[in-house]
């Protein structure tokens, strides 16, 4: 079986894994090629965009591709939405695996928005000291709200200095401990945490440290992925790859 992982999170990183156990399986693990210094797979791997649906589809049909895997980034739209469109074109199921959000506990301050421009204008009118975790594609919309300081924490510098009068930026990959976290939001004197609500373990030391501290947390919702059956957990996607092994009876049977 031929198989395509969409990748850039844990998540596909794990899956690459466990398939390169499998020798029944050819895997292909694709990077968008965002992330300077990427964890390289033990699998095969492709780094750069496909060139749109159009691309993709034309890359499932050349290598012959039997199954998809969209295990991009719980924030990845473009890629999921071209994912969607290309299986469908071409008729490769498309599975989905991700994590689940992380859902605010009773006590906690949590305010939920669709997206960066309504979390920017969430933080309010007076200046506060915002804590800022949302990568850097999504960074120009926080010059609606200039009069804040921010600590950004990222991966990678942005390409552009961001257009805010107020900010650090704090270059730090996960996964991060919650003594760490604490430790920040006291140093900084941190009023508010800016989230993408991107689930998982690795980053969300954040969250239990925002908790401790009584501090609002502002968390924007993930999107919606269309796709033919979404797995939380690897080893749940690994059985059922196994029970459908044949080649081509995953095209006929997507929803079982
Ligand atoms: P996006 O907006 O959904 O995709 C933009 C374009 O990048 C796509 O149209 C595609 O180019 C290319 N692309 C994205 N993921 C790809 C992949 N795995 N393999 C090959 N091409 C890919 O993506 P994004 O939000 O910029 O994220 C880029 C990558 O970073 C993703 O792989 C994602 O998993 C990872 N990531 C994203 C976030 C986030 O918050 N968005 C956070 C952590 C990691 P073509 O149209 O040319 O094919």
């Amino acid at each position: 079986m031929r198989i395509l992982i969409l990748g850039g999170s844990v998540e596909a990183t794990r899956l690459a894994e466990s398939l390169a156990r499998e020798p029944s399986y050819i895997t292909v693990l694709s990077l968008a090629g965002r992330t300077r210094n990427p964890v390289l797979p033990p699998v095969a791997y492709r780094i750069g965009g496909f060139g749109g649906v159009a691309g993709l589809s034309a890359y499932l049909e050349r290598e012959a591709i039997d199954v998809v895997v969209n295990a991009t980034h719980p924030f990845a739209q473009q890629i999921s939405a071209n994912a969607r469109a290309s299986c469908e074109h071409t008729g490769v199921p498309l599975l989905t695996l991700t994590r689940p959000p992380w859902t605010a506990q009773p006590g906690d301050r949590w305010l939920e928005c669709e997206d960066a421009r309504t979390a920017a204008l969430a933080i309010g009118e007076r200046p506060r000291r915002v804590f800022l975790t949302i990568g850097r594609l999504q960074l120009p919309a926080f010059a609606l709200a200039p009069q804040h300081e921010y600590l950004i924490r990222m991966i990678d510098l942005p390409d552009r200095a961001p257009d805010l009068p107020h900010h650090e930026i704090l270059l730090a990959r996960g996964p991060f401990t919650l003594a760490g976290e604490l430790q920040l939001i006291d140093h900084r004197h941190i009023e508010v945490l800016v989230t993408k609500n991107s689930g998982g373990a690795a980053t969300s030391a954040k969250l239990e440290a925002a908790r401790q501290r009584g501090i609002q947390v502002i968390a924007i919702r993930q999107p919606a992925k269309e796709t033919d059956r979404c797995f939380y957990d690897v080893s749940e996607l690994l059985c059922y790859l196994k029970r459908r092994a044949e080649p081509g009876k995953l095209r006929h049977e997507p929803h079982n």
